[in-house]
């Protein structure tokens, strides 16, 4: 295992809040409006308790089965996120457990969660996922399929949509990161004029590519490796 000594986890944690203040200062952003998604997939309880102590509240998980325990063996005082790729099977689970979904999509999939937030009284946070590298291996709306689906997902009335999330394709250079990060917030400002609604967030930028993203206007970033250590196997993004 390569996982982080807890010391190293806080000590981790520290930098890249420091690293968040300072690209929102190079980027003329408050940092009150950035997020920080601290994601804990493979990551033990003891590591996400360190960051608890260390004054972390807000945690991503990718897949319910493994999620649940560490759910209900912490604190209630946390916000969990859903970054995974939601199953239809899963949903029902995924909106009682999670605060706020960030991979929603499909309309079918949202009409769902429609429906069975009305059932259990909630009203959770959805960030509607966008494939902006048109990958076939990665969920999310196609840009242009967003744009003729937003007015039947405005009537979700249940769902409290808060923006787009993106997994873009590695990028190469910093300036194509940017720019990926930049065409979804175009994509973003474009759904708004169009449709007339309010699309505050955008969930953007993981370990390697955090500040980039939040030069392009990020308000979540996901970060896991950069304050927990490197995983010692994979989790692709695209089982729940
Ligand atoms: C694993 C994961 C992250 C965090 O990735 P790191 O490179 O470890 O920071 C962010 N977002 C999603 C959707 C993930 O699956």
């Amino acid at each position: 295992m390569s996982t982080a000594p807890m010391d190293d986890t806080v000590r981790n944690l520290t930098s890249i809040r420091q690293r968040i203040n300072e690209a929102c200062r190079v980027a003329g952003r408050d940092p009150s409006g950035v997020r920080l998604v601290a994601v804990t997939k493979t990551f033990p309880v003891e590591a996400i308790r360190a960051a608890f102590d260390a004054g972390q509240r807000v945690f991503g998980e990718s897949r319910l089965q493994e999620a649940m325990p560490k759910i209900d063996a912490l604190s209630n005082d946390i916000s969990w996120h859903f970054i995974g790729r939601v199953q239809r099977n899963k949903l029902r689970k995924i909106l009682a457990a999670f605060d706020v979904v960030h991979g929603m999509d499909s309309l079918g999939l949202a009409q769902a969660a429609d429906r069975m937030a009305s059932e259990l009284g909630l009203s959770p946070q959805i960030f509607l996922q966008v494939n902006l590298g048109g990958e076939e291996t990665k969920g999310g709306f196609a840009p242009d399929e967003l744009m003729d689906l937003m007015p039947a997902l405005r009537e979700l009335a249940r769902l409290d949509i808060r923006g787009l999330m993106a997994i873009p394709p590695p990028a190469e250079s910093e300036e194509q990161a940017r720019r990926m990060f930049a065409a979804l917030r175009t994509l973003r400002d474009r759904l708004q004029a169009a449709h007339s609604i309010d699309l505050p967030d955008l969930s953007m930028g993981m370990s390697d590519d955090f500040e980039a993203a939040i030069h392009e206007g990020a308000t979540h970033v996901r970060v896991g490796s950069a304050i927990f250590g490197n995983r010692t196997f994979s989790t692709p993004p695209a089982r729940a």
